[in-house]
């Protein structure tokens, strides 16, 4: 079909046919000339495109704003602490907070994501910051299904062009038939045309770029934000799984506390996850530091400051620490002889925003003894993974959950 009312030769009509054949939605070709009167492109490069891809990614160049391209393809990572949504051919396009804001008594929701996080601590009465997947199972079916939805809608709806996409969502491992079923219509109500789930730990080893489906074992640490999964994966299956209620959100509250008993200083969430970031640690390595902390005053009810310092975070967050720990050993114990072979030439690959706790990964080698090896960016690993499956859903369909 030729671009209606655009001054075409026969190159284009050849064009047009091609992209009936391959494929492309109707509507690129329609838009066509609208194409080339606000992008100002010539005809000569626009008819100079040959394949699918290189048609659509050209013509998002063009426009700068990758709008006109539909979302085919989107992966999903729904964790405990952050929402990652990968969109094939684009990379990461959203990156936010698992947090919904709902006013208590209306139940409005009155922020999703970053602007919600950004309410933490800080509601005016009657609003509540909820983290719908706190402790790593989908602590609120309702507000989970919605948020989803939300940032679903979000990468889709700026396109100009719509097809149904296809999700792989990531999921908490061992997560219920039902919440399976509130992440599949939610993804599925946001336009979705097929849903397929993953189990986190999965998706993160295939995101660091394990071999998963060979006979070798793997295992991965994931330490989220609500959970630490330790999973080994050989032959495209997870053949055990540790998971403990225990992840970067414990260490948090272990400051919290560690501060107002020593301190008599009320410090909320987010200072306290600074605290961590900053200078929070798991292992001695003989680098110290030092941070002015600003909270409110327990008995005087004044706000004050005081330096904290990083040994004494050390020590407060060592609970936790012990029980991470105490996971891979179990972990260990339970995998099959032949598996722990491998581990012990491989080693032991941590993912997750837990990951990078300094010196967790020194601790863990302290303690067993394993090379560890830290993913460059921990944080992106189970979406990077999702977008894998994506890519090669037919090789990776035995991983799916189903
Ligand atoms: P989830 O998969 O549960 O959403 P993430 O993998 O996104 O969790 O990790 C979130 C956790 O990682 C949070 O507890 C956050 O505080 C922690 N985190 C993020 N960056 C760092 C860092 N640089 N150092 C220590 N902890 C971090
Ligand atoms: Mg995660």
């Amino acid at each position: 079909m030729r671009p209606r009312g655009a001054r075409v030769g026969s190159a284009a009509r050849e064009r047009a046919k091609r992209i009936r054949d391959t494929g492309i939605p109707e509507e690129v070709n329609v838009r066509s000339k609208a194409f080339l009167a606000r992008g100002g492109a010539s005809r000569g490069s626009f008819l100079a495109l040959t394949t699918r891809e290189a048609d659509l990614s050209a013509l998002s160049d063009w426009f700068g704003s990758g709008r006109l391209v539909p979302v085919n393809d989107i992966a999903v990572d729904l964790g405990t602490a952050n929402t990652l949504v990968y969109v094939k051919g684009e990379g990461i396009v959203l990156n936010e907070p698992s947090v919904v804001a709902v006013n208590k008594g209306s139940k409005r929701i009155m922020g999703i994501g970053l602007e919600a996080k950004r309410m933490l601590g800080r509601t005016p009465e009657g609003i509540e910051a909820i983290r719908p997947l706190k402790d790593g199972v989908i602590a609120d079916v309702d507000i989970t299904e919605l948020m989803l939805r939300h940032f679903l809608k979000e990468v889709t709806k700026k396109r100009i062009f719509r097809i149904k996409p296809r999700v792989v969502v990531g999921v908490p491992s061992g997560i219920t038939e039902l919440e399976r079923r509130a992440v599949r219509s939610s993804a599925m109500s946001a336009g979705a045309k097929a849903v397929y789930m993953v189990d986190e730990p999965m998706a993160a080893a295939i995101g660091v770029g394990l071999p998963v489906e060979t006979p070798t074992g793997n295992m991965v640490i994931d330490i989220g934000g609500g959970t630490t999964e330790i999973a080994v994966i050989a032959l495209s299956g997870i053949v055990s799984n540790t998971s403990i209620r225990v992840g970067g959100d414990e260490l948090d509250r272990a400051i919290v506390t560690f501060l107002r008993k020593n301190y008599n200083l009320l410090i909320g969430e987010p200072t306290s996850e600074a605290i961590k970031i900053q200078i929070g640690s798991a292992f001695d390595f003989g680098e110290e530091r030092e941070m002015d902390v600003k909270g409110r005053d327990l008995v005087s009810g004044i706000p004050k400051t005081v330096k904290v310092h990083s040994q004494e975070v050390r020590e407060c967050i060592q609970e936790p620490i012990q029980a991470i720990v105490e996971a891979v050993r179990r972990a260990l114990e339970i995998t099959p002889p032949e598996l722990s072979a491998d581990i012990v030439d491989r080693g032991i690959v941590m993912t997750g925003g837990g990951a990078l706790i300094r010196g967790l990964d020194r601790l863990l080698y302290h303690e067993t003894n394993l090379p560890i090896h830290v993913d460059d960016e921990p944080l992106t690993c189970v979406v990077r993974g999702a977008g894998r499956i994506l890519d090669d859903l037919h090789k990776y369909r035995t991983v799916l959950v189903p």
